[in-house]
């Protein structure tokens, strides 16, 4: 066996930590740059490791300067250092260790890809240009002028209809549905600044696909890969629960869903994995946001599809090693559902859904717990569960139905 490039990860939070627990048995080497503490850390060792901010641009280069690639569990980071790093690469010593020299690292997916996601309004219109189904935005005005693009808006869309920030949200964190002109204030106040407006979506479910993406080194799109389409449940904005197969939905919109993923990923540039999350309302399927890395949406693809879960597709994709014959992302289970596990109230309130997680296995069912290794706060995404079944996702559902009332609970 040749030896396999070395990966560098920008972010060691959970996505990180399941990247590197894929990794380790395909002998694949990941250095991660987070703090000391973070979650991939914890549970892989390795000298080539950067303690730091991804934000950091020092600290970006040095990882380079120690991997044959780089990617992101995040896609919030410097991506002009990334631009830099694959374009005119990074000092490294030469052989003979007397020189230096300029050494470029591939980046995947490309610096491009992780720019135009990073700004969910130039992402959308870049979807709307391209003929991709998004729903109906307009750029908000910064500074002063913000109270009246905001009542242009209200005049457009009706109420309610939703501000997002462009940059840094997530988990729904940066989003505030304006339900009418007396919310003007109070939104304008929270927001800050590069909002825009979305028409709102009165939809029946939210689906989302995992897609891989492979592509050989000219920058040429090989082949995009769609999982099964699942259903995501958002509460308060943060997904909560993933279903698959979706409750109640057609094999046509099942197949109009990944046929859509799969076009939005293939007008992207580089290799990896990507979630196109997206709105079902009357039969059609509206995309809402790209994510350029694994997903909380595609977790159960560990249990679900194990011979290719998102984050070994991630590796393989990233290492451009996905064997093209013979690759299948079909389930083999019939149904599976997530539940996340959220900080409660207290430190310890989420203990007794863990205890009853692990003791939820029957004939029937099969519960996989995975914790990250994470401080709990109330909201915060500190592990999920996923539960597999032999039957209907109906019937999964009733099995686990003490499962999701005790997190129900504890979130509440
Ligand atoms: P993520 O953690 O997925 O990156 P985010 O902070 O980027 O979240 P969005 O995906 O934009 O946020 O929105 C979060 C949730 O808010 C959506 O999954 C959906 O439930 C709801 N939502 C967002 N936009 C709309 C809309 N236009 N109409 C109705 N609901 C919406
Ligand atoms: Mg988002
Ligand atoms: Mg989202």
């Amino acid at each position: 066996m040749t030896r396999k490039p070395i990966i560098g990860l920008l972010g060691g939070g959970q996505l990180g930590q399941m990247l590197c627990q894929a990794a380790a048995p395909l002998g694949i080497t990941v250095a991660v740059l987070d703090a000391e503490d973070c979650p991939a850390k914890q549970i892989n060792h390795n000298k080539l490791h950067v303690t730091g901010s991804f934000k950091d641009p020092e600290k970006i280069r040095l990882l380079a300067s120690r991997c044959d690639v780089l990617t992101v569990e995040i896609e919030h980071v410097d991506t002009g250092v990334l631009e830099e790093v694959a374009t005119t690469g990074v000092e490294v010593p030469t052989a003979d260790g007397k020189g230096k020299t300029m050494k470029k690292v591939p980046v995947h997916p490309s610096y491009k890809t992780i720019r135009l996601i990073q700004d969910k309004y130039q992402q959308k219109e870049y979807l709307a240009k391209n003929g991709l189904p998004v729903a109906p935005q307009m750029a908000i005005e910064s500074g002063d002028g913000r109270v009246e693009s905001l009542k242009l808006a209200a005049s457009r869309f009706g109420f309610p209809f939703m501000l997002k920030a462009s940059k840094g949200s997530y988990d729904g964190r940066g989003n505030f549905k304006v339900r009418s002109p007396e919310d003007f204030k109070t939104a304008v106040e929270e927001m800050g600044d590069y909002l825009y407006a979305e028409k709102w979506v009165p939809f029946e479910m939210e689906l989302a696909v995992m897609v891989m993406r492979t592509e050989d080194n000219n920058g040429r799109l090989k082949a995009v890969y769609p999982y099964p389409v699942v259903e995501t449940i958002h509460e308060d904005s943060i997904c909560t629960k993933v279903f698959y197969p979706p409750r109640n939905v057609s094999e046509e919109v099942k197949e109009k869903a990944q046929k859509v993923a799969c076009d939005v990923v293939a007008s992207l540039w580089g290799r990896g994995v990507f979630a196109v999350e997206m709105f079902l309302v009357d039969r059609q399927v509206i995309v809402n946001e790209i994510a350029p890395r694994p997903h909380n949406s595609g977790h159960l693809t560990m249990e679900m599809v194990p011979q290719m879960s998102q984050f070994k597709a991630q590796l393989h994709a990233v290492l451009d090693e996905v064997p093209e014959n013979g690759l299948t992302l079909t389930p083999r289970v019939p149904s599976a559902i997530m539940l996340n596990i959220l900080g409660g109230a207290k430190p310890t309130s989420h203990d007794r859904f863990v205890d009853l997680a692990n003791g939820s296995f029957d004939q029937y069912t099969d519960v996989y717990v995975h914790l990250y290794g994470k401080e709990s706060k109330p909201g915060r995404k500190i592990g999920h569960v996923t539960a597999t079944g032999f039957s209907s996702v109906d019937q999964l559902s009733s099995r686990i139905s003490p499962l999701i009332k005790c997190m129900d609970e504890i979130r509440a």
